[in-house]
């Protein structure tokens, strides 16, 4: 990794590192339940509280991923300098104005400058960026501005699709349950001919996306 750590934080926008309020999240869920006229101890109920606040923590422990342990000193100097394409990364987010998942995959490029960074590394990048509530389009920039930082190459190039549950659960506006994002960087935002061969390597083949 570069010396550039201050940066590289900034980047991943952490949320300070004294954890997730468990406690605090079960009493507002029993408030939920209550509020919607639920028998709140009723059995099936007794222990949704702590379940949900259990898989609050899990779902949205990317604010508290220390992208530099995440990246571990994954970055190798090569001569190499050709696109280098990762596509069809799985992803589960939660989209923050209703709090219900949005699930996609995640095709993420960029053009080498003298530095690689290890392939495994880039799912764990998209993860960190989906575990947490989001709004796509800043997921997408997200993911390009830390490998900006991380990486430095010539560009970055990202497109994220996903569908949203909570257009399709509500049954409203459903051709907008599918969205198509992307943020480029460097090469592919100026180069014309290097963004439609980013764009051409990741719709070659792509079966469509499915729930
Ligand atoms: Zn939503």
């Amino acid at each position: 990794m570069n010396d550039n750590h201050d940066k590289v934080y900034q980047a991943a926008s952490l949320l300070p590192d004294d954890g997730i309020d468990q406690e605090r999240i079960a009493a507002a869920v029993t408030e939920i339940l209550a509020a919607t006229g639920e028998k709140v101890d009723r059995e099936g109920l007794r222990n949704t509280p702590e379940r949900v606040a259990r898989m609050y923590e899990e779902l949205l422990a990317g604010y508290r991923q220390d992208p530099v342990e995440v990246l571990n000193d994954a970055i190798f100097e090569v001569s190499y300098d050709e696109m280098v394409l990762v596509r069809d990364i799985e992803f589960y987010s939660l989209c923050e104005h209703h709090m219900l998942p949005f699930i996609g995959r995640a095709h993420v490029a960029y053009l080498p400058k003298g530095k690689v960074i290890g392939l495994s590394k880039i799912p764990r990048i998209v993860d960190m960026f989906a575990r947490r509530l989001q709004v796509q389009e800043r997921m997408t920039r997200q993911i390009a501005d830390l490998i900006m930082e991380v990486v430095e190459p010539h560009g970055v190039a990202v497109v994220l699709e996903a569908v949203h549950l909570c257009s399709v659960m509500r049954g409203v506006k459903k051709h907008d349950a599918r969205m198509t994002t992307s943020a480029m960087h460097g090469g592919f935002r100026k180069n014309p001919a290097t963004r439609q061969e980013f764009l051409d390597s990741i719709s070659r083949g792509a079966t469509p996306l499915r729930l």
